[in-house]
């Protein structure tokens, strides 16, 4: 099927032509002509499958063949994240470029006054956070009765984050008769019960996540002793052709730690978690989207839906608490079928995560080994345990890794060797991957990822606070949420 077979306008179609996109993807295919028809419309799919256009472009067809009331919106679009919502305006504007449509993007974190500015020349489509929206609705300065299309994005994550009270209030204020395009990446019955009470009569549509990250990503896991992985982590920055990487950690407090460190060392990196004002938040993202930074640490609020062109490397500072995270982080490399590398730091007690991931993605991980690093053994009676998140990290723990393997520990006999298990091989047996010159000295391999060496040297401004309080962040990775634990019932 072509773009031309989905009863998009002309000048759209053109337009997709020129962004690149060569055929619809199947949530396209099967959303665009319904939606165009007024449809309401229920989707599982999750990002990466090109969710984003499939409501994109029918909105901007319906929005400029309809005429506005004087200053009032048309259309609201609802996403979970500041990032995802400054994404979708993106594709909205690349998209809209040859329409008339204007649109306000409405985030935390940023001014108000701006917003509201905005929001009094008058705009067809809102795209933003639930907070502030409701925060500019209470403040008297949106307007919402005259809203056509309602699109409530990544539902799922909404319930994760808790919006979902948000979200209810949001449709209260909307007209009863309008068309309403819902999307969640599963469809737990929490999400069911809403978008049975949103949709009238949807047209449902469920396609499969997208594959490729798994396949066109290279995995591998280090088996290391938790007091090494900085040092582990830097090797492997040095050692590989790492173009730009993200590196995650469990913990935001972890994150900006890590950050600082690898600051020290010289490395060009910027550190990204949800505790962090907005300001910083976009300004970091940029810099590392336009190249400033090329190492962003992070923790799972940049694991969801962001683009980033030509990631080569994701790094799992820590093995993700839950295997559907994996699949998120790696999924910001690899993208539209380019390859890229996915590197996770294991500790004797992830051998059951590793597996769990291995299983999720139904492939081998090979493990490799670090130069200059022992490894310790997965131990056979580990549990994916939530109190995890809560353990201490470094040397103690190490040492009592390293008695327990000399049989001085607590009696527990290691498993079977981790590499016969997942079916991994040896570093050395690879000889065609990057990680080969793991061997070579720290040299010209990570160049572009060092400050002052093939890159002007840049200080830029930084507050990575090491005294952040250590809550988990519901819906930014320190947080399981129950719908994740049971199986999603078919659509
Ligand atoms: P999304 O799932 O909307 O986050 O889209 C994932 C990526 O796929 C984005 O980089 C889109 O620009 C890209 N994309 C979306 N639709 C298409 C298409 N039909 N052809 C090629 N790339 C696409």
């Amino acid at each position: 099927m072509e773009f031309s077979d989905l009863g998009l306008s002309l000048d759209l179609v053109r337009r997709v032509a020129e962004v690149g996109y060569q055929k619809p993807t199947p949530i396209q295919e099967q959303a665009i002509p319904h939606i165009l028809q007024g449809r309401d419309i229920l989707g599982c799919a999750q990002t990466g499958t090109g969710k984003t256009a499939s409501f994109t472009l029918p909105m901007i067809d319906i929005l400029a063949s309809g005429r506005a009331k004087a200053r009032m919106p048309r259309s609201l679009i609802l996403e979970p994240t500041r990032e995802l919502a400054a994404q979708v305006a993106t594709n909205f504007e690349t998209m809209g470029r040859d329409h008339k449509l204007s649109m306000a993007l409405l985030i935390g974190g940023e001014s108000f006054t701006d917003q509201i500015k905005k929001l009094d020349r008058g705009v067809d489509v809102l795209i933003g956070t639930p907070g502030r929206l409701i925060d500019l609705f209470e403040r008297g300065n949106i307007l919402l009765s005259d809203i056509k299309i309602f699109v409530i994005d990544e539902a799922d994550r909404m319930l994760d984050m808790g919006f979902i009270p948000d979200i209810e209030r949001i449709v209260s204020l909307l007209p009863r008769i309008r068309q309403t395009l819902f999307f969640s990446a599963t469809m737990p019955t929490e999400i069911r019960r809403l978008a049975d009470a949103f949709l009238v009569n949807p047209r449902e549509i469920t396609v499969a996540p997208p594959a490729s990250p798994a396949e066109t990503v290279d995995h591998r896991y280090a088996l290391v002793y938790e007091g090494d992985k900085r040092k582990v982590l830097r090797q492997l920055l040095r050692v590989s052709e790492v173009r730009n990487a993200l590196i995650f950690c469990n913990r935001k407090k972890d994150v900006s730690h890590l950050a600082q460190s690898l600051e020290r060392h010289g490395f060009n990196v910027g550190a990204l978690h949800g505790d962090m004002p907005q300001v910083r938040r976009t300004a970091t993202l940029e810099g590392f989207k336009d190249g400033r930074i090329n190492l962003l640490v992070c923790s799972d609020v940049a694991a969801r839906g962001l683009d980033i062109a030509g990631l080569s490397h994701v790094f799992n500072f820590d093995v993700p608490i839950n295997p559907e995270d994996y699949v998120h982080r790696i999924g910001r490399t690899g993208r539209a079928g380019r390859s890229g590398q996915a590197v996770t730091l294991a500790t004797g007690e992830d051998g059951k995560q590793i597996a769990a991931i291995a299983k999720l993605i139904s492939r081998d991980i090979p493990r490799i080994d670090v130069s200059g690093f022992d490894s310790p053994s997965f131990e056979d009676d580990d549990e994916v345990r939530p109190a995890r998140k809560g353990r201490s990290g470094g040397k103690h723990k190490s040492k009592d890794r390293r008695k327990d393997r000399d049989g001085a520990g607590n009696g527990r006999t290691p498993a079977s060797e981790p590499a016969e298990r997942l079916g991994a091989s040896a570093f050395d047996a690879i000889p065609d991957r990057p990680f080969e010159r793991l061997d070579t000295p720290p040299s010209t391999a990570a160049g572009s990822g060092r400050r002052g060496e093939d890159r002007p040297a840049r200080r830029r401004q930084r507050d990575f606070s090491s005294d952040e309080p250590d809550q988990p962040v519901v819906g930014f990775g320190d947080h399981v949420p129950e719908f994740l634990k049971r199986p999603a019932r078919p659509a």
